[in-house]
């Protein structure tokens, strides 16, 4: 049985943007389970943007993250010691151990995943939170109907890449926003997106302009700053705005929005969301999803960077856009 575990605490708070000096790696010895307990092998670790946000002591909707403190994180691994009747050595399961390789608790917090016809990994991502993200904020929130037009910022991330193919499904157009002609190419051939704009580019209020005709009526923001201003101009009457996520803001820069008034303008529904607030709707997204992979209707892209040592770097490499597809850390 494994004697040490090697952990990355927060060590210290970004002042401008995170670097790989905020973190430290400690190896810890493990202690023997008591009665109830169970012990996980991290096989993967999830990386994701909210983590940015943690670090900082600042007012948001998750608290600060405490220094000298394991990073916080979700898991996917396999119990690999059990003194708890109801897990069994060998099973597979979700958690938030955070960023070590052990995970140690009395069972509460542990969710079992059946990774028979799908990668393990895959319950950190489309079948996990990322993916029930995207279910939300386009059926709850963009709720578009047939025929209408759906863009989606980061669309080749990992729950930008799911509203497009959801929102297909749905028979819309459906138009990416990303960085760079690599991830706009994939975002089209291999998403089946109808077209994505380069925001990168230099152009992107005609390019999105070109790409969505007949104006957006719904609209998945995962970035907001001048992505969605572009977006906004291009609104029509009645559109719905997904308020997901503001990663252009997240090292400190300031975001505003630079026109307001078009909110009254196009009389458009503007709706910021938790995915964790919503758990009723977890199941029913889950079945969706879970369905649509495994027919292989829905497909997925993962970063993988090796071992846990590479988290920070792979971390800060989610920040400024060197991921394509969910961002994962193998631990074994
Ligand atoms: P992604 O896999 O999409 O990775 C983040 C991507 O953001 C990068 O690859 C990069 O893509 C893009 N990006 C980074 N900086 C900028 C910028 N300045 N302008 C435009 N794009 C930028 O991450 P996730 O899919 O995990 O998360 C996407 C968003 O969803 C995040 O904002 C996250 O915080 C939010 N989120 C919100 C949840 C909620 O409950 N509200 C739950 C889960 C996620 P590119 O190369 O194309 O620029």
């Amino acid at each position: 049985m494994p004697e040490m575990n090697r952990q990355i605490l927060l060590a210290n708070r970004p002042a401008g943007a995170a670097s790989t000096s905020n973190f430290q790696s400690v190896e810890v010895p493990l202690a023997p389970l008591t009665y109830g307990q169970v012990r996980v092998r991290n096989h993967f670790l999830s990386l994701d943007p909210y983590m940015r946000g943690m670090m900082n002591d600042s007012k948001s909707y998750t608290a600060p993250q405490k220094l000298g403190q394991v990073m916080c994180g979700a898991t996917a691994g396999v119990v690999v010691e059990s003194r708890n009747e109801d897990w069994r050595v060998g099973d597979n399961v979700t958690a938030m151990f955070g960023w070590q390789n052990y995970g140690t608790c009395d069972g509460g917090g542990l969710q079992r995943v059946d990774a028979t016809h799908v990668p393990l990994s895959a319950f950190l991502g489309v079948l996990g939170m990322t993916g029930v993200t995207a279910w939300y904020g386009l059926n709850r929130v963009c709720a578009p109907t047939p025929g209408e037009t759906v863009a989606v910022s980061a669309a080749s991330g990992a729950v930008g890449g799911i509203v497009g193919q959801l929102a297909k499904r749905r028979e819309c157009r459906v138009v990416g926003i990303a960085g760079g002609a690599e991830k706009c190419r994939y975002v089209v051939e291999e998403l089946g997106f109808d077209a994505c704009v380069d925001y990168k580019k230099g152009s992107l209020q005609t390019d999105l302009a070109a790409a969505a005709p007949g104006g957006i009526d719904g609209y998945f923001d995962n970035v907001g700053g001048v992505v969605l201003d572009a977006v906004m101009a291009c609104m029509n009457p009645h559109g719905r705005i997904a308020m997901c996520g503001a990663i252009a803001g997240y090292e400190g820069q300031k975001l505003v929005m630079a026109n307001p008034a078009l909110i009254l303008v196009s009389r458009l529904r503007v709706e910021g969301f938790i995915v964790g607030e919503h758990p009723n709707d977890w199941p029913v997204a889950l079945d969706e999803l879970g369905g649509l992979v495994a027919g292989g209707a829905i497909r997925f892209r993962e970063s993988i960077a090796e071992g846990l040592a590479s988290a920070p770097e792979a971390f800060l490499g989610l920040l400024a856009g060197r991921n394509f597809g969910k961002q994962l850390v193998r631990l074994i």
